[in-house]
């Protein structure tokens, strides 16, 4: 597959020079790509017939096809299952917020990390999805429901950082004034822990919000539900983390899955507390979803309150996330790389 979708306008230009056409073409062709997000050669009407022939000779277009399309009757959250050109599947959804659209896309078919009490491994790994297929999960969705996103979360199936070089390309196209032109500010892109993918996105200085799933104050309780955890240390990972706030100035979010019996005590509250103490940061406690391999239960809303309390006590910032999308399986962790309904 040599997707054109993926490539930066200035690669796009050298490429039309080597082949003969002219530069401005490059420039038709992005526009139909990124800005009016067609899936094929034949819809760019402004592109000579010759020339559209010779393109479907040397390219292709990522597309995402609707596989099957969830609506959730609570929220109106949508769930896409998208088809890939080589038949692999994805998930994406859909949030719809007052200060805009949210889509949570994914960054691989399936995932390596092994997370206890989430779904997307559950299936394996199958391969890094091209930055063309990252940005066709937001175009296709757009056309699909008549809408403009504004907002982007990478938490979707995947490790972001685990496909890092086609991940900071997405970011790239998906900001770039030429194309969709989205703020990096409107970006989340979240990671299980994966300390040197931390410091090489430190060094691009994105203005992005960076998500750590951390669920555990400790190694102990980590390595249990995380083996990345017994790659990087917490110690690494909250060092990776401050380094991160400290140069980038950015605040990092703290996912954490409130488990019953897990990681939910007081003790745990406090080591917690402990941990991240004076760090620019913000803790995102998510009662735990149900996946149906595992048989883990959320902690009672009175275990999470204390829980709360004990965070603010200690002047950490803390807040509970919404669960959007429950009756169609599309809340976090729930997505995966097949149907499951
Ligand atoms: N691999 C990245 C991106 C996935 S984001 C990462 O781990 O951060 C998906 C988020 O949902 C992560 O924070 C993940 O830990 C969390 N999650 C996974 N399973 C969950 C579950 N059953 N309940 C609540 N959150 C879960």
């Amino acid at each position: 597959m040599n997707d054109i979708s993926s490539l930066t306008l200035p690669e796009l230009q050298a490429q039309m020079l080597a082949q003969g056409e002219k530069k401005f073409v490059a420039s038709q062709i992005y526009q139909w790509l990124h800005k009016s997000h067609v899936a094929s050669f034949d819809e760019m009407t402004n592109i000579s017939k010759v020339l559209r022939e010779k393109l479907k000779k040397n390219y292709d277009i990522c597309t995402c096809a609707i596989e099957k399309k969830l609506v959730s009757v609570y929220d109106e959250t949508v769930k896409y299952l998208y088809r890939l050109h080589d038949g692999e599947l994805i998930e994406s959804v859909v949030m719809h917020y007052k200060y805009g659209h949210t889509i949570c896309v994914s960054s691989q078919v399936g995932c390596k990390m092994g997370c206890t009490f989430c779904a997307s491994g559950f299936a394996g790994f199958v391969r890094n999805l091209l930055p063309g297929e990252i940005l066709a999960q937001i175009y296709t969705a757009e056309r699909d429901l008549g809408i403009t996103i504004s907002h982007i979360v990478m938490m979707g199936v995947g490790e972001p950082l685990d496909n890092f070089e086609h991940v900071l390309r997405f970011l790239q196209l998906v900001s770039d004034e030429n194309g969709k032109h989205l703020s990096m500010r409107n970006i989340s892109l979240s990671t299980c822990g994966v300390v040197p993918g931390i410091y090489r996105l430190l060094q691009e200085h994105l203005q992005l919000t960076l998500s750590v799933s951390l669920h555990a104050p400790n190694d102990e309780i980590r390595q249990k539900t995380m083996p990345v955890a017994k790659r990087y240390s917490i110690d690494e990972l909250l060092k990776a983390c401050r380094d991160y706030t400290e140069q980038t100035h950015r605040r990092i979010s703290f996912e954490y899955a409130m488990i019953a019996g897990v990681n939910d005590s007081d003790e745990n509250a406090l080591e917690l507390s402990r941990r991240l103490r004076g760090m620019l940061c913000h803790v995102n406690l998510i009662p735990v979803n149900a996946v149906k391999e595992r048989d883990y239960v959320k902690s009672s809303a009175a275990r999470m309150q204390a829980f709360i309390a004990i965070l603010e006590k200690h002047h950490i910032n803390v807040t509970v996330r919404r669960t959007l999308g429950s009756d169609i399986n599309a809340s976090c962790g729930q997505l995966r790389r097949g149907e499951t309904h």
